[in-house]
């Protein structure tokens, strides 16, 4: 049995301008929402990520074009 003391773990998103699905790492402990801009690995714009925590646990990423 585990603490579940877990404090990051990847969650998959698609590029707001390429389409292109990339898997980010996420940070439960920063809060349930987050928002922050990282450039596309595949064609290097910048996105925004608004990341929602569930209460179970789960990530739901939305991304945005900047
Ligand atoms: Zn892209």
């Amino acid at each position: 049995m585990s603490l579940f003391q877990q404090t990051d773990f990847n969650a998959s998103c698609a590029c707001a301008w390429c389409g292109e699905t990339t898997v980010v790492e996420v940070d439960p402990s920063a809060g349930p929402v987050q928002r922050y801009v990282e450039d596309c690995q595949v064609c290097c714009r910048p996105n925004i990520l608004i990341v929602r925590f569930a209460p179970d646990g789960t990530a739901a990423i939305e991304t945005l074009p900047e």
